[in-house]
């Protein structure tokens, strides 16, 4: 972890209980859980774009939702600023942490300073995937925009809260300004609406965004509308922004750093442009060969993942991606592979990464021993 980490996330684990049924009680079935996120470290810096990258139910809106405060974590800690976030402290004194307690992540023993949860609203803001949800649609712009000054009681009278909604409108290309105050979310297209959940998480100057698929629900010909706004508003305000997204090529966009996710898991984090030009992980080689290259005389040959993802709630034993894994050998079955530095700042999980120590590894060898 940096020294200087505006947010560190350590060892974070969201399990879900699945509920069992009065037969399950009866027969004394063991409780299942579907582990959402199984232990994920990482940390951001000040003005830093992370983008976690990942397909469908891999966890990584699971960890948005955590940062934020509307999941409570299972294990693990999050330090915004080295004051922590979640609620799973205070469920440890009270004895109910869930699951398999003791089991998972680790907890360590320095003592840190709470963040209210009331403070973590007004630095870190969340945007939606889903513009057309995330709006209340019987209030004006103007009162959506202003409701987080209001209910933070951050704006001195009428006056103050109009010029900090006219700023914040303006700031997501929303000018003039005063042209938006009176209409309602159906009056706006796509791309507006985005922009208005987009000046109502600015309104109160947060340090951090969470943005979940930001772009995913627009048209494409918006897509690089709202990149560039988020981009700039990195440039002029120093936010720093977690970029939620399955869409790898969005990313090379603008993001600092990758960290590629796979079933609860970061299986590749490094600096984004060496993630993408040198990919060391098999699931995120198979990621990138799909993206399209706008140069038909540079064709990437594509690799097909094969099969489903598996179940999360019985995960695979081994490397949770040797189902699906097009290099795997017979060690992949029964070895998790740990996160191994291939590159400056740059890691991946893979067994084969660590082939020149176990040379017996890529042979298939260990699997028999
Ligand atoms: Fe594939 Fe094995 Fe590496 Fe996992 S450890 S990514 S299964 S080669």
């Amino acid at each position: 972890m940096s020294d200087h980490a505006m947010l560190e996330v350590r060892d974070l684990y969201k399990y879900f209980p699945i509920r069992q049924s009065m037969l399950d009680i009866l027969l004394r079935r063991p409780a299942n859980n579907v582990k959402a996120v199984d232990g994920v470290s990482f940390d951001l810096e000040r003005g830093e774009v992370l983008a976690i990258v990942g397909e469908s139910g891999c966890g990584k809106t699971t960890i948005a939702r955590t940062l934020i405060g509307l999941e409570e974590q299972t294990d693990g800690e999050i330090l915004f600023h080295d004051e922590l976030v979640g609620a799973h402290e205070r469920r440890a004194r009270a004895g109910l942490v869930p699951l398999e307690a003791g089991t998972v992540g680790s907890s360590e023993q320095k003592v840190f300073p709470r963040m209210s949860m009331k403070r973590l609203r007004q630095q870190a803001q969340m945007i939606f995937q889903d513009p057309y949800e995330s709006l209340n649609p019987r209030a004006t712009i103007l009162e959506i925009v202003a409701e987080p000054l209001v209910v933070h009681g951050l704006a001195r009278g009428r006056d103050e809260r109009l010029e900090r909604v006219k700023t914040a409108l303006e700031e997501a290309g929303l000018r003039p300004a005063e042209d938006y105050f009176l209409r309602y979310p159906h009056e706006l297209s796509g791309g507006q609406r985005q922009r208005v959940v987009i000046a109502s998480a600015m309104v109160l100057q947060p340090e951090l965004l969470i943005a979940d698929e930001p772009v995913s629900m627009l048209d494409v010909s918006i897509r690089a509308e709202i990149l560039n706004l988020l981009r700039d508003l990195r440039q002029r305000r120093g936010v720093s922004i977690v970029f939620i997204t399955h869409d790898l090529s969005t990313v090379a966009y603008f993001a600092d750093r990758i960290a590629v996710m796979y079933l609860g898991r970061m299986v590749e984090t490094g600096p984004a442009r060496e993630v993408l030009a040198n990919p060391q992980h098999p699931y995120t080689k198979a990621l990138i060969s799909v993206i399209p290259v706008p140069n038909p005389r540079l064709r990437r040959e594509r690799v097909i993942l094969q099969g489903e993802t598996p179940n999360p709630i019985d995960l695979p034993s081994g490397c949770r991606f040797h189902p699906r894994c097009p290099v795997a050998v017979e060690a992949c079955k029964v070895t998790d592979p740990a996160n191994v530095l291939v590159g400056e700042n740059h890691h991946a999980a893979c067994l084969l990464l660590n082939v020149a120590a176990s040379p017996n590894i890529a042979s298939g060898e260990a699997a028999s021993t």
